[in-house]
């Protein structure tokens, strides 16, 4: 029998919070689980730095990796029987949406930032490298990997598939807006994905949505924008990101600088040096990060210890509300106020800037051209949601920037009360703080 065709004698259930049960069959599918570079996955944190502020929030990317696949399991069973679909394409489906996050490292976001990386370049270096992963989708055909990873990267020549993985309504943010909701314990972010599911639609190069179901579709668009706002851009999940990546600054200015560390810091030099490979990033995971910010706050740096030491025991900035665009001149003067009372205002004064667009219709030539979601209406015309929904026209293009600046208010508090510095940094951030 074709390997990709194989079943396995037994099907193998993983128990899931959020879908009850994660069903795999396909000796592929259980066979990429166990590869090494998707078990890493279990070390890496699907939030990132949220834990410290909803302690829930430990779960990881091998959970949601599952739950995407499940859920595209789901949609396939229900697509079994409809015209449109093309069962060739199934296996390729599944592969794709549990290896969609497979690149991702420990806390993506702020080393992606620090080290110019790009996660999506690694899933698909993963993919299509020297990898058990590779060698696993190499069994089912020498073309399957390349496949896979374009579907990943949205170049797939059929976009019905591309858009199970990756649209305004797909699999990726239907699992994890319920799998961040449940985990961090928010009444949130909880939409009716069943009924979703069940009226969801193949039709040529798109997934639409027939119009009964239209209401359970605002209430995931809600869930989404309620979501972004009260946890992904909390202000003190922000305020740990902010450090992270201060600590990542800091130590990549002192290795620049020939800084001789207490422990040399060996799984990180390819980053420094900007020359990561794929050996080297696949190893480096949240367990080995945080080893070395225990490590780094005994060292002798005072901006690293202080900041490592921060990050470990959760001593984080406090932050005022500060936009930059408005209030040059505030910045300009808290920039040499804290050069004054010698806090380094590259590490200790930042500005943090979140913004989301909760859905929005097609405008072609834009940052991202985004898919609108489509209902097929009863005489089966496609209508495109925001015509339809008056609740979703409300919130469509909106793009919402919330601008923070943080500080270590607890550094600035030390100050003795008669250094006017002092006086004057609170007068400025007062007026900010709520
Ligand atoms: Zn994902």
């Amino acid at each position: 029998m074709a390997y990709k065709d194989e079943k396995l004698h037994e099907e193998k259930v993983f128990k899931d919070p959020v879908h009850r049960y994660v069903h795999v069959r396909d000796r592929v599918i259980w066979d990429l689980i166990g590869t090494k570079e998707f078990q890493r996955l279990r070390r890496i944190k699907q939030l990132g730095t949220s834990f410290l502020t909803f302690h829930g929030a430990e779960h990881s990317r091998f959970n949601h990796s599952l739950g995407v696949y499940e859920i595209v399991r789901r949609i396939l069973i229900n697509f079994e029987d409809r015209p449109n679909w093309n069962h060739e394409e199934r296996l390729l489906c599944l592969c794709a949406a549990l290896l969609h996050d497979l690149g991702h490292g420990p806390f993506s976001h702020s080393f992606e930032k620090v080290f110019k990386l790009d996660h999506e370049d690694f899933t698909r270096s993963i993919i299509l490298g020297d990898t058990e992963v590779n060698q696993v989708l190499t069994n089912i055909s020498i073309e399957f990997p390349q496949k896979v990873a374009d579907v990943i990267n949205k170049t797939y020549h059929d976009k019905l598939v591309v858009s199970l993985i990756s649209s305004q309504i797909d699999a990726d943010r239907m699992d994890y807006l319920q799998r961040d909701a449940y985990f961090t314990g928010v009444s949130y972010g909880h939409f009716d994905m069943e009924r979703i599911l069940r009226v969801m639609r193949p039709v040529e190069d798109q997934v639409v949505i027939k119009e009964s179901g239209m209401h359970a579709v605002e209430d995931y668009i809600m869930s989404r924008y309620q979501m972004y706002w009260q946890v992904y851009f909390h202000p003190v999940t922000r305020s740990a990101e902010v450090i992270l990546t201060k600590i990542l600054h800091r130590v990549k200015q002192l290795y620049d600088e020939g800084y001789t560390f207490k422990v040399e810091p060996a799984p990180f030099v390819s980053f420094f040096e900007e020359q990561v490979s794929l050996e080297d990033y696949i190893k480096l995971d949240e367990a080995v990060v945080l080893y070395y910010f225990q490590m780094w706050a005994e060292e002798d740096d005072p901006i690293l210890s202080d900041l490592a030491y921060r990050f470990i025991n959760r001593r984080l900035f406090k932050y005022a509300e500060f936009n930059p665009n408005l209030q040059m001149n505030e910045w300009m003067e808290l920039y040499q106020l804290f050069r004054d009372i010698d806090l380094d205002p590259d590490y200790y004064l930042v500005v943090d800037s979140s913004s989301d667009l909760p859905y929005d219709f097609y405008r072609p030539g834009e940052e991202e051209e985004r898919l609108p979601i489509h209902l097929l209406m009863p005489n089966k015309e496609l209508r495109e949601l925001s015509r339809q929904s008056d609740i979703v026209e409300a919130i469509s293009g909106k793009k919402r920037t919330d601008h923070k600046l943080y500080y270590p208010k607890d550094l600035i508090e030390k100050l003795p009360e008669d250094r006017p510095e002092k006086q004057q940094i609170k007068k400025i951030l007062h007026k900010q703080e709520s």
